[in-house]
Order: C-alpha cells, then structure tokens, then sequence
C-alpha cells in the first residue's frame, strides 16, 4: 500500500468546533498558547476514543489511563473527571457527532510564566483540547503491510510505557521510515529485540489457534488490546502475553494489530514476506473483529444529554 492510497480527511471536519482551555471554538481558531507545555517540551498525556452510535467506547478505561498518566507525569491543577467528561459530550453535542467520530483528547501540563524545562514555570491550571472528528476506522478493512523499524520503542528504563504521552517522536521516525517503504505501519521492537508494538497501534498473532501478543513492558496498555484479550479469553480461546521473537511473526497463522484508531485490521505483509495465508483476514481474527463489533455497539457511555 503507498503512502499515497491513504484516504484524505473527511470534508465535514472543515466546519467542526474544537474545546481548548475551557472554550468550544471553530477549528481554524483552536489554538495553544506558544507558552504551553506541549509547545515546549511535548508535555502532555492523551487518548484517542472513538464514538459509535451515541456511545463513547470504554470511555472509563480512558479516563483511568489519562489520570494514572497525568499522575505519573506529576500534572498538577488536573480538571477532575467530571468536567473533562463533560467538555467531551458538550464538545459531540455541540458537533452533533454520534457515531463514526474519533475524539483526541489531550491535557497538557499547562501553560508556563516563561520557556523553560521545569514544572515550576507551570502556575496555571492542565489545559484541555478535544478535538472530535469524523473518522472512520482508518484501515478500512484492508490488509496492512508492516516494516521493522531500526527505531527502538522507548524501554522503561527510559520511559515507562504505561505513561500515554505526547512525547511521540521516536514513533513518528519509524513512521517515516514505513512511509518511505510504502508501508502502512512499522513494528517497533524492544532493546531485547522482541516486538514491542507498531508506532500506534499494539500486535497480536495467532499460531495453532492461540493468540499472543507482547507482554506489557515496552507496549502501551492499549485498551482495545485489553478488550481483545478479554474477548478472547470469555470466548474459550488461550491468550497469551509474552516477549515475542519478530520471526514469530512472519510464521504465524494470522497477524492483526489493535487500537482506537483502526479497531482489528489484518496484517499481510511484514519486510516484504507475506503472513497470514492470504489477503483477508484468518478465522481467529474474523472471530474476534465480529465480538470487538458487537461490543462496540452493546456498552459505553451514552452521551450525556445536559438539557
Ligand atoms: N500503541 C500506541 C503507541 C498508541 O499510540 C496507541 C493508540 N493510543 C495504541 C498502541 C493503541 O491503544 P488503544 O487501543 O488504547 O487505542
């Protein structure tokens, strides 16, 4: 797949209205100061959260990686959950987005009295930006073809994983490199050598009908990849979380990656090989993307209604 088949945006985001710092504001005036800390220093935590049928996904799950982030991170005047979960259903109504919308929510340590590394410059409160957009699941069904980045995830000895940051440049460099491969995506290994993840989204492969994905550790604790290991585990199948040798990979029975952004797309190609056995996706995938489907449109947080 070349990096020029992507699909372009969706046009109704021309028009959409954007929360930042308190205030609901048209796209082309959603703006942070140059004296906050994402300008300064990418100091922020985030997540991405995708709406279906008036309904935030795993919209709790979200909130607890947020806070535990900000925590980690030491933020300090957090909006409490409350209001952040507020500002994001004002934000939907306000847009009247209700299914196929994703959200990225992002809180910053907030602005600074003057440039510089430390926290103590921040005297004033996180800002928050939720940015709503029409999005469709963005692989669209299609297979994807991965490459291995020479960039590392970030290990924990550096940078503990379970932080969800905004800090995202090590991503971003295997991203190019998969862009100038012509690939949808790179697998980013641990210094071990194992797969960590891709630069956004966690790695699941089935081998013998079991599945298996990275151990937590140099991965994010994605929360569709908690759904799936759930999924699967309710549905009789062994799962296994473990430090997973890239060959394993390339011979495994099916490979899939996992996130809000993509839910389950299949994977196809990884270094030029093909996986998988074909171009669709494999029976344990095909399995597990109709029980990810289903829930999708069973749970969630209804969007509030605050007339
Ligand atoms: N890994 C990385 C590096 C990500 O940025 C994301 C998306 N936030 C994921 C995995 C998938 O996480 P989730 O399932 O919570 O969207």
């Amino acid at each position: 797949m070349s990096a020029g088949a992507v699909s372009l945006p969706d046009p109704r985001n021309t028009d959409i209205l954007v929360h930042v710092g308190g205030r609901l504001v048209p796209r082309a005036e959603a703006r942070v100061s140059v004296f906050d800390s994402v300008v300064q220093g990418g100091d922020a935590c985030w997540e991405g959260l995708r709406v279906y049928d008036g309904r935030v996904f795993r919209l709790g799950a979200h909130l607890q990686r947020l806070f535990a982030s900000a925590r980690a991170l030491a933020f300090e005047r957090v909006p409490p959950a409350d209001e952040v979960r507020g500002a994001l259903f004002a934000c939907l109504r306000a847009n009247g987005m209700r299914d196929g919308v994703h959200v990225r929510l992002t809180l910053t340590r907030g602005e600074k009295v003057t440039s510089g590394m430390s926290p103590r410059w921040n005297r004033g409160p996180c800002t928050l930006i939720v940015l709503p957009e029409w999005k469709a699941p963005v692989f669209g069904g299609r297979g994807l073809a991965l490459v291995t980045s020479s960039v590392r995830r970030n290990p924990p000895q550096c940078l503990d994983s379970r932080i969800h940051h905004a800090n995202l440049l090590n991503n971003i460099l295997a991203r190019i490199e998969a862009d100038a491969a012509g690939a949808d995506d790179a697998i980013m290994l641990d210094l071990a050598g194992h797969v960590a993840e891709t630069s956004a989204c966690n790695l699941f492969h089935v081998a013998r009908g079991e599945l298996h994905t990275p151990a937590l550790g140099a991965c994010l604790p994605g929360i569709t990849r908690a759904t799936v290991l759930d999924l699967a585990r309710g549905a009789g199948l062994a799962a296994h979380e473990r430090g997973i040798p890239p060959a394993e990979l390339v011979a495994a029975d099916e490979v899939f990656t996992t996130g809000t952004m993509g839910e389950l797309a299949h994977v196809v190609r990884i270094d030029g090989r093909a996986v998988g056995g074909g171009d669709g996706p494999g029976p344990v995938t095909r399995r597990l993307q109709g029980l990810f489907a289903d829930g999708v449109r069973r749970e969630g947080d209804r969007i509030a209604d605050d007339s």
